[in-house]
């Protein structure tokens, strides 16, 4: 088991819960026990230990593998119809040490991209503890990039009185919705945060920001808060990996390429070589009936996958395929996001998102009535329904004029 975040801890878990009882080891860069990351944005300030996983899971990953190395990373790896071999550098195993075993899940992650060296990140408990530290001392934040977690940080640090400005290179914030990310625009603009979009940043120095066209944003910080991408490049040469470095997996999370298995092997033997791996959570980007490929970096697939990883191991395949979903708490708002919304599908409003009441935005494939995806602000009932739409083999079907009234329920607007 490599990676001791929330796919891995729930792997380790789910292996237990499904009645394994051979060896485990779980082997975790990082020097921590397994923590959850979304408190580390939303509740930077307000609750600086990490959130263990031990609590929030009721169940220690840590207690249930046999060999735990923290600290310690994985450098390489070769899979063959014999088994797996894992090489590791840590402080408890010399460099270039091997673990051997008869299967491996990968569950490295992400890790964030930062183009600045003089720029923060926030995507570990370390990073959030040097981050709040710093922001003690700060009185002006820099921020590039209005997606989550730009969002939810400024959403803290502004709210402590910190003077924040948000730099997003697309032309609204969370760009990742489209046209509906501008209809959240006011929020930022009444919780006092100064957001400039259409803007790139050129270079990031100790005392801020200059941008293309030369303009200089001062500032006492910057966090970079432009994405990140899956951590597999100790799987190099082992797995075959996409340009931005997830792993294919299918239904039951397994690698779709064949570049787990030594050209030498002979073909009969590649099926069982490939079976010998999963991947799960933010590293895998996993082929879904009903969405077409769907990356990670979400929450919920490292807490989901994992499940369906391990009755794949043991020999019981229970492929789930759930839709994706995101939630974030940023300005007041709760915000869920189920499905994945295409560049070219029609926009349909639930509600006005002028008002303080919640409202919903619904994306349709063009030319019918196909739901692809559905995003609320402080409406749990329509996120409650979009889980429940989002379950059938193929994409649900929907009155479109039905689906835009916000007192019919979303359920009521199925058809068929
Ligand atoms: C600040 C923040 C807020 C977030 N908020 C939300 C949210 O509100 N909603 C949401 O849906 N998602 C959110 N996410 C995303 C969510 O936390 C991730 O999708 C989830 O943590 C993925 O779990 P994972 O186990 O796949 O990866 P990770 O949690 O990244 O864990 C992977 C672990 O593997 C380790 N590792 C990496 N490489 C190696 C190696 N070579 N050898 C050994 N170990 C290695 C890493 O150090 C890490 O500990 C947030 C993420 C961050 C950073």
């Amino acid at each position: 088991m490599v990676g001791a975040g929330l796919a891995g801890a729930r792997t380790v878990l789910e292996l237990r819960r499904q009645g394994f009882d051979g060896w485990i080891g779980l082997v975790g860069a990082e020097p921590v026990p397994p923590y959850d990351r979304p408190p580390l944005s939303k509740h930077l300030l307000d609750r600086p230990a990490p959130a263990w996983l031990s609590d929030e899971l009721d169940a220690d990953a840590l207690a249930a593998a046999d060999r735990v190395w923290l600290g310690t990373h994985a450098t390489g790896v070769r899979v063959d119809r014999d088994g797996v071999r894992v090489r590791v550098d840590g402080p408890d195993a010399a460099a270039g040490a091997e673990l051997t075993a008869d299967a491996l899940v990968v569950a490295t992650g992400s890790a964030p991209v930062n183009p600045w060296p003089a720029a923060r990140v926030l995507h570990t408990a370390a990073d959030a503890e040097a981050l709040r530290t710093a922001l003690a001392a700060a009185r002006r934040l820099v921020i590039v990039g209005a997606g989550w977690i730009g969002a939810e940080v400024a959403t803290v640090a502004a709210a402590a009185g910190v003077e924040v400005i948000v730099l997003e290179a697309l032309a609204g914030p969370l760009p990742v919705l489209g046209a509906v990310g501008e209809l959240t625009r006011a929020w930022w603009r009444d919780a006092g945060v100064d957001l400039r979009t259409g803007v790139r940043v050129a270079s990031v120095d100790a005392t801020g920001v200059t941008l293309t066209d030369g303009e200089r944003v001062d500032a006492d910080l910057v966090l970079a808060a432009v994405g990140a991408r899956p951590a597999t490049g100790w799987l190099d040469g082992a797995v075959t990996r996409d340009p931005d470095g997830s792993i294919r997996v299918d239904e039951h999370l397994a690698p779709i390429a064949a570049g787990t298995v030594p050209a030498e092997e002979p073909t009969g033997h590649r099926a069982a070589t490939r079976s010998r791996v999963r991947v799960v959570g933010d590293a895998a980007r996993r082929r879904s009936a009903r969405h077409g490929w769907v990356a990670g970096g979400h929450w919920d697939a490292a807490l989901r996958g994992p499940a369906v990883a391990v009755a794949g191991l043991l020999g019981s395949p229970a492929p789930e395929d759930p839709a994706p979903y995101v939630f974030s708490t940023q300005f007041g708002h709760e915000l869920a996001l189920y499905g994945d919304p295409g560049r070219g599908d029609d926009l349909v409003l639930r509600g006005d998102p002028a008002t303080d009441d919640g409202w919903a935005a619904l994306w349709f494939e063009p030319g019918n009535d196909r739901l692809t995806a559905v995003f609320t602000v402080d409406r749990p009932r329509d996120v409650a329904a979009a889980r429940r739409l989002f379950t059938g083999e193929s994409l649900p079907e929907l009155d479109r004029t039905a689906a835009a009234d916000p007192a019919v329920p979303l359920r009521s607007a199925l058809r068929g």
